[in-house]
């Protein structure tokens, strides 16, 4: 999926280890292009895009 904060597709799979996650949190993802950080999960049924971390401001 797009960066939610960008938009670039150049993402990265940060959390290969997923001992304990569940169908409804899927992997950490951080943005290669403006470092955001930033997880999908399902609540009730709805796509909610959880941002851990935001992108350093320049
Ligand atoms: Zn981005």
């Amino acid at each position: 999926m797009k960066c939610p904060n960008c938009g670039n597709r150049t993402e990265i799979d940060i959390d290969m280890h997923s001992d304990g996650f569940t169908n409804d949190q899927s992997p950490v993802k951080e943005c290669g292009a403006c470092g955001l950080l930033w997880r999908v999960k399902i609540e009730a049924g709805e796509t909610v895009v959880d941002i851990i971390r935001q992108p350093e401001k320049k």
